[in-house]
C-alpha cells in the first residue's frame, strides 16, 4: 500500500492547483478571443445585410416610381340622328399602346390583351347618353365602365392598367325636308366640295354672301383661335348651309403632340365653334393634312383631305388660284383654299360662278358624301368622293 507523505501531497495540491489557474486562464483568454472574433463576425453580418437591404429598398423605390401602368383608351365614337328617329347603336373604339401580355391575375392568366379583346367584343361596359333622340341638340355620349371592370381596376389592377374613357357627342338633327329633297334632286350630277382652311378671318363674310347669292355650299376648317373674333361670320355660315369644320385650334402638326393635346386642340376648338354657331363641326381637317395611328385614334371625326391644291398661300395671286382650280378639278373633288387671303376669297367667289355655269353644284363635304354612296368613318381619311357607279 503506497503512503502518502503529507508535504508531497500538499506539494502536488499546489500544483495542479497552479495548472489548474493557468489552464483556467487560458480557457478564459481563448474565450475572449472567442467572443471578440464572435462580436466582429457579427458587425460585418449586420453591415453586409444592412448595405443588402438598402440597396434592396432603392432598386424597389426606384421600380414602384418607375412602374409602367399600361393605359388603355376607350373612345366614344360621334353619332347622327334625325330628331324623333330611333337611336342609333352607339359604338366605341379601344385602343392602347405598351406591352398588353402583362398579366392581371396569376391564377387564370388573364391578361391586358385578354381585358382589351373583352371591350372590344362590346363587353365590360356600356354608352350611355343623355340624349333620347327627341329633342334636337348635342348630347355626350359616355363610356361606363361595369363594375366587374371597374372594381379591379381600382384594387389588384390599379398599377398595372388604367382604362381612360373619352366621350363622344350625339347629335340630334332637325328634319330639314327641303334640304333632303335638294340632296335626293342633285345627288346624280356633278359636284364639288370647295373647302376654306385657318379661318375665319376678316375676307369671310363676303365670301359667304357670293356662296349665298348664288345657293352653294362649302366647307370651312376653322381655327379654334379665330372663332371668338368672327362669331357672327360662323354663325352665317350655318345658317346658309355651310358645313362647319374643325381645323384645330392654333395650328400645330398633331403628329407631333400627346394625344390630351390632340383631344385639347379639337374639344376648344368644336367648344368655341359651338358657342357661335350653336352647332360644333362634325369633321376635322389636321393642320397641314398631318395623320398618323395617334392621330387617327385620338380624334372622333372623319378626317378630310383634299384632292386639288390650289396652293393659293404660297402664290397668293388671284388669278392663278383660278386657273389651278379650272385646269384641274372634276367631278367629286374636294378643293383646298385659305380663307384667310384676300387673293384667295377673290378667287373663290369668281370660281362660284365659273363653276355653276360649268354645271358643277357646290356643296357640302357631307353632302358630297351622301351623295356619292359614301358613309364617313371616324379617324378615317378623305381624299374625294368619285363616283363609283
Ligand atoms: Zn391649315
Amino acid at each position: 500500500m503506497r503512503e502518502y507523505n503529507f508535504n508531497q501531497v500538499r506539494k502536488r495540491f499546489r500544483k495542479a492547483q497552479k495548472r489548474a489557474k493557468i489552464m483556467a486562464r487560458r480557457r478564459q483568454q481563448r474565450r475572449r478571443q472567442q467572443n471578440r472574433n464572435r462580436i466582429s463576425g457579427v458587425g460585418i453580418l449586420k453591415i453586409v445585410v444592412a448595405v443588402v437591404l438598402v440597396v434592396f429598398l432603392l432598386t424597389r423605390a426606384s421600380a414602384f416610381f418607375k412602374k409602367n401602368v399600361i393605359e388603355i383608351n376607350l373612345t366614344a365614337q360621334n353619332a347622327e340622328m334625325y330628331v324623333g328617329e330611333e337611336k342609333p347603336v352607339f359604338e366605341a373604339k379601344v385602343s392602347c399602346e405598351g406591352d398588353t401580355q402583362t398579366i392581371l391575375d396569376e391564377d387564370t392568366g388573364y391578361t391586358i390583351q385578354n381585358l382589351i379583346d373583352e371591350l372590344e367584343g362590346d363587353t365590360g361596359y356600356t354608352l350611355e347618353s343623355s340624349g333620347d333622340g327627341s329633342e334636337v341638340g348635342t348630347f355626350d355620349i359616355i363610356p361606363e365602365l361595369t363594375s366587374a371592370v371597374s372594381t379591379p381596376l381600382d384594387t389588384d389592377w390599379s398599377d398595372k392598367v388604367k382604362i381612360n374613357v373619352v366621350k363622344g357627342v350625339l347629335t340630334v338633327k332637325e328634319i330639314d325636308e327641303e334640304y333632303l329633297a335638294k340632296v335626293e334632286a342633285r345627288k346624280n350630277r356633278p359636284m364639288i366640295a370647295l373647302t376654306f382652311d385657318d379661318g375665319p378671318s376678316k375676307y369671310t363674310m363676303k365670301l359667304l354672301e357670293a356662296l349665298e347669292e348664288n345657293d352653294a355650299q362649302a366647307t370651312f376648317f376653322m381655327l379654334g383661335q379665330n372663332v371668338p373674333n368672327y362669331e357672327e361670320t360662323v354663325k352665317k355660315m350655318y345658317e346658309i348651309g355651310c358645313e362647319l369644320g374643325n381645323h384645330s385650334l392654333s395650328h400645330p402638326n398633331l403628329v407631333k403632340q400627346s394625344t390630351d393635346e390632340i383631344q385639347r386642340q379639337i374639344n376648344e376648338t368644336n367648344a368655341a365653334i359651338e358657342n357661335a354657331a350653336g352647332h360644333p363641326a362634325s369633321l376635322v381637317r389636321p393642320p397641314f393634312g398631318s395623320v398618323n395611328a395617334q392621330v387617327k385614334e385620338a380624334i372622333p371625326f372623319p378626317l378630310i383631305m383634299w384632292s386639288v391644291d390650289t396652293e393659293d398661300w404660297k402664290t397668293r395671286d388671284k388669278q392663278a388660284t383660278i386657273d389651278h382650280v379650272l385646269a384641274n378639278v372634276k367631278d367629286g373633288d374636294i378643293v383646298l383654299m385659305h380663307d384667310i387671303y384676300e387673293t384667295s376669297v377673290d378667287a373663290a367667289i369668281e370660281l362660284i360662278g365659273q363653276l355653276k355655269e360649268q354645271g358643277y353644284y357646290l356643296v357640302t363635304i357631307s353632302e358630297l358624301a351622301e351623295s356619292r354612296g359614301y358613309t364617313m368613318t371616324n379617324g378615317e381619311k378623305y381624299f374625294e368622293f368619285p363616283n363609283n357607279d
